[in-house]
C-alpha cells in the first residue's frame, strides 16, 4: 500500500485526506499555515471559509443541490460536517464557519491514519513512484509551489489573477439617459449603453486616474527575478507586459484594472473597453464619444455588470467615480470591482478524467487549483481525488465519476473545455449532460427538464458508487 501525501489543508485537501484514510490508506497532510499564510486566510484552521459562509442552494433539483446530494451519497465528510454546522439561511446551506472548521479538525485528529505536518511544500518529486500526491493548495498556492508546479506542467499552464467587475442594481439605472443596442446591430440588443460626451469622458478619466486604489500588498506581487524566479514566465494571460511600476501589482494584460488602462493615455479607454464604434445612439443617430456597456447579470435582469470595469479602487472611490457614468448617477452597486489571485492549472491540457497529471500520474490535482470554482465544488473534487488516490495506492486503476452525474460533469468540464480560454466553473446545468433533443422539445417546463437531469445524474452516480469501492483494506 503506497502512502498518500495531501498538500493543502483548506477544503479539498482535508476532504481528500479523510476519504483516502477512510478507505484504509496512510496519509500525510501538509498545511503551511500558520508558518506561512495566504492573503485571504485569517486562521491556521483546516477548512477555513475565506469569504462567505454559504455552500449554496439546497433547493431540490438545482445544480448545487444535486452536487451536494451526490456528495452525501458518497459519504463526503466535510459536507456532513457542514450539515452539522448549518445556520438558518433560507434555501441555502450556510454554516457557522468556526464550528465547521472545528468539526473538520476534530475529524482529522480522530483519524489515526492521518499525520498532520504544518509545513510549506515547495518541491514535488515526480520520480517518487512510492507516493501518491494530491495537490490541493488552492487559488492562493504559495509562490514557491506555484513555480514548482509551473516546472512540472510547463510555464504556460498556470493563470494568476481573477478580476471581478462591479455590478449595479438595474432599478437604479436612469433609463432615460441610456439605450439598448448591439454593436453594429449584430444580434439582439442585450447591452445597456451609457453614452459619454467628450466633456463627460474627460471628467470621468480625470476622476478615475486620480482615485485612490487599494494598496498593493506583498501577495499581489508575483515572483520577480530578485526572488530567483523568472518574472516573464508568469505572464500567461495576454500579450507583452508593460514595464512594471514600483509598488504596482503585476497584473495581466488580459484583466488589467480599468484605472491602469486609463493611465496609458487619454484615448486608451475610448479604443478599449469604452469603445463607442457601432453603437448608434437612437436619440442622436450618432455614435457617442465613448460608452460604458452594461451586461445583464442574471435571468431576472435585475442586475447588470459593467463590462471590462474590473478595478482595484477602494470601494468608496468606486462609488464616487462610477456615479460619473451617464445613467449611473444614482446607482446602487451590488458588488464592487475586485482583483484577486487565482491560481489554477490548464486542466483541459494537463489532467486526466481521474484528476491525475497526464505527464505525472502519481500526482493528482484537487480543489480550485484544478479549475473548479467554489467551496462545494472544491470539496467535491477533493472527495473524488481522495477516492482515486486510494485506488491508486492499492495498485488499482481508478474509475472516473460518470459523465451524467454532477461530479462527473464538473470533471468533464475541466478536462474537456476549450484550453485556450479555460476559466474555472461552478456547477450549473450547462455542464450537465443535456437531454435528448426530442425530449427537450417535448418538455417545455424547464424545472421538469432539470428534474429529469437530476434523476438521471443520481441514478448514474449511485451505480458508480456501487461499482467503485476504492480499496477494501481497513475501509470504514
Ligand atoms: P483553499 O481552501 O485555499 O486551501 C488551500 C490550502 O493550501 C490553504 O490552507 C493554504 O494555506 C495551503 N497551501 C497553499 N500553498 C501551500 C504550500 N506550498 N504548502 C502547504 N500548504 C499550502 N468560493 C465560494 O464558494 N464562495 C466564496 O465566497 C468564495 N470567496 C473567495 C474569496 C477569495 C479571496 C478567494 C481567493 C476565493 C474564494 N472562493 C469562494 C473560491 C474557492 O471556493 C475557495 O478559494 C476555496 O477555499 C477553495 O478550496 P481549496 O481547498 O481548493 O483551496
Amino acid at each position: 500500500l503506497k502512502r498518500i501525501r495531501v498538500i493543502g489543508g483548506g477544503l479539498a485537501g482535508p476532504e481528500a485526506a479523510l476519504q483516502a484514510a477512510r478507505f484504509g490508506c496512510p496519509v500525510d497532510l501538509f498545511e503551511m499555515r500558520p508558518t506561512r499564510s495566504t492573503e485571504a486566510h485569517q486562521t491556521a484552521d483546516f477548512a477555513e471559509l475565506v469569504c462567505s459562509n454559504s455552500l449554496k442552494s439546497e433547493s431540490e433539483n438545482t445544480a448545487p443541490w444535486l452536487l451536494k446530494q451526490e456528495m452525501r451519497l458518497a459519504g463526503s465528510i466535510l459536507l456532513a460536517e457542514a450539515d452539522a454546522s448549518a445556520v438558518p439561511a433560507g434555501h441555502a446551506l450556510a454554516v457557522d464557519r468556526v464550528e465547521f472548521s472545528r468539526r473538520v479538525a476534530a475529524r482529522i485528529a480522530a483519524e489515526p491514519r492521518i499525520t498532520v505536518h504544518r509545513e510549506e511544500i515547495t518541491h514535488l518529486d515526480e520520480s517518487d513512484t512510492e507516493t501518491i500526491t494530491i495537490l490541493a493548495t488552492g487559488p492562493l498556492t504559495s509562490p514557491a509551489l506555484a513555480t514548482e508546479l509551473q516546472r512540472l506542467t510547463d510555464s504556460t499552464h498556470l493563470a494568476f489573477y481573477d478580476s471581478i467587475s462591479p455590478i449595479v442594481d438595474a432599478t437604479t439605472i436612469d433609463m432615460e439617459k441610456v439605450y439598448f443596442a448591439a454593436r453594429w446591430d449584430k444580434g439582439t440588443a442585450d447591452y445597456i449603453n451609457c453614452p459619454f460626451t467628450k466633456e463627460e469622458y474627460e471628467a470621468f478619466l480625470e476622476a478615475l486616474t486620480a482615485a485612490e486604489t487599494v494598496p498593493a500588498k506583498e501577495w499581489e506581487q508575483i515572483p520577480t527575478e530578485s526572488d530567483g524566479k523568472e518574472l516573464s514566465s508568469f505572464r500567461v494571460a495576454g500579450g507583452p507586459a508593460s514595464p512594471r511600476q514600483p509598488e504596482t501589482p503585476a497584473y495581466f494584460e488580459g484583466c488589467l484594472p480599468i484605472e491602469e488602462t486609463a493611465r496609458r493615455g487619454p484615448d486608451t479607454l475610448r479604443f478599449g473597453p469604452m469603445k463607442p464604434a457601432g453603437l448608434t445612439n437612437p436619440k442622436t443617430g450618432k455614435w457617442p464619444y465613448a460608452v460604458v456597456q452594461l451586461r445583464q447579470e442574471n435571468l431576472r435582469a435585475d442586475s447588470y455588470n459593467l463590462v471590462g470595469f474590473q478595478n482595484h479602487l477602494k470601494f468608496g472611490e468606486q462609488q464616487r467615480v462610477l456615479r460619473l457614468i451617464p445613467g449611473l448617477e444614482n446607482a446602487t452597486f451590488l458588488r464592487y470591482g475586485q482583483i484577486h489571485r487565482n491560481t489554477y492549472i490548464n486542466a483541459p491540457t494537463l489532467l486526466t478524467d481521474t484528476l491525475q497529471l497526464k505527464q505525472h500520474p502519481n500526482i493528482l490535482i484537487a480543489g480550485q487549483l484544478s479549475g473548479v470554482e467554489g467551496y462545494t465544488e472544491s470539496i467535491a473534487s477533493g472527495m473524488l481525488a481522495g477516492r482515486y488516490a486510494a485506488a491508486l495506492a492499492q495498485g488499482e486503476r481508478p474509475t472516473p465519476a460518470p459523465r451524467a452525474s454532477a461530479n462527473g460533469s464538473l470533471t468533464h468540464y475541466i478536462t474537456h473545455a476549450e484550453s485556450k480560454r479555460f476559466q474555472p466553473a461552478n456547477i450549473t446545468f450547462d455542464l450537465l449532460l443535456p437531454l435528448e433533443e426530442e425530449l427537450r422539445k417535448k418538455i417545455r417546463d424547464k424545472k421538469e427538464r432539470h428534474r429529469i437531469q437530476c434523476d438521471r445524474a443520481l441514478e448514474a452516480w449511485k451505480t458508480w458508487l456501487d461499482q467503485t469501492v476504492p480499496c477494501a483494506a481497513g475501509a470504514s
